[in-house]
């Protein structure tokens, strides 16, 4: 039998302080469910919460396990997301440069060819890319889906 929840009495919330689940003490309840706690550890009065943010189930009304474990992972944001952020950002541009475009709009990469900003190239061993940058004379930053290369070009 679940413990009946009264005025005072303890619960688990998430402290919007503290920002983590600890103990809390019950100041106000509604139909028997804590609306208002006080956090046991900063002493804060806050609305109860039963998770923390972003961690509630979809529905109150039962099935627990199954959704919560299939639902969307949170989105990291932190200091060492930011080369995945990068990444991400190049792959988006060169998925833009290259979206749409056919076998002819490539130029097959070649040493000795000639290449300008913007043009779309065919490396045999990196796949399709962008110029993205004509650095000198004899080397261009190509975007390829994976990274960017500075590779020769104007050799003879
Ligand atoms: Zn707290």
């Amino acid at each position: 039998m679940a413990k009946a929840l009264k005025t005072g009495g303890e619960v688990d919330s998430f402290c919007t302080k503290c920002r983590m689940m600890l103990n809390h003490r019950i100041i106000a309840l509604l139909d028997g469910k804590p609306v208002k706690v006080e956090c046991s550890t900063c002493n804060s009065h806050h609305n109860y919460r039963a998770y923390p943010p972003g961690e509630a189930p979809r529905a109150a009304t039962g099935t627990r396990s199954s959704a919560a474990a299939r639902g969307p992972r949170p989105v990291r944001v932190s200091a060492s997301s930011k080369l995945e952020t990068e990444r991400r950002d190049r792959e988006v541009t060169w998925e833009k440069a290259i979206a749409g475009k056919g076998m002819s709009d490539f130029t097959r990469y070649d040493v000795s060819g000639r290449f300008d900003a913007g043009m779309l190239v065919h490396h045999a061993k990196f796949g399709d890319g962008v110029v993205t940058r004509v650095i000198d004379a004899n080397k261009v930053e190509v975007l390829f889906k994976d990274d960017a290369r500075t590779l020769a070009q104007g050799l003879t």
